[in-house]
């Protein structure tokens, strides 16, 4: 599979099915060895989002981070170069060599949930 190709590349456990970004080794639930690559859509939803003002060596100011949930509750810690997106907004990523990185395009917020009624 290629990383040109639609979605986002993961590993999918076919013993517990549970998927997780790709690593090596056995599925870390469950610890089977029947371990192989899957494609998951790159649409996911933000957790957390945050701006730290200190960033590590190697990343220059701003440095904004974002904890996304994708399908099957796939767990992504992404950068983001835009505007700092909000907890519930979804957003695509893309993987970028080894970082995941949050793409502004299809940014959405669930639409608001109307007025209580008086
Ligand atoms: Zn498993």
């Amino acid at each position: 599979m290629s990383e040109t190709l639609p979605g986002l590349l993961v590993a999918g456990c076919r013993s517990c099915h549970s998927r997780y970004l790709p690593r090596p080794g056995r599925c870390p639930r469950c610890g089977s060895d029947e371990v192989g690559p899957q494609r998951i859509s790159n649409q996911a939803s933000v957790l957390a989002a945050t701006e730290v003002s200190t960033p590590p060596a190697g990343f220059a100011p701003p440095h904004r981070l974002a904890l996304l949930e994708a399908a099957d509750g796939v767990r992504i810690l992404a950068l983001v170069h835009g505007a700092l997106p909000e907890p519930g907004d979804s957003v695509a990523v893309v993987r970028d060599g080894a970082q995941y990185v949050v793409v502004d395009e299809g940014r959405a917020r669930p639409p608001v949930a109307p007025p209580p009624p008086a």
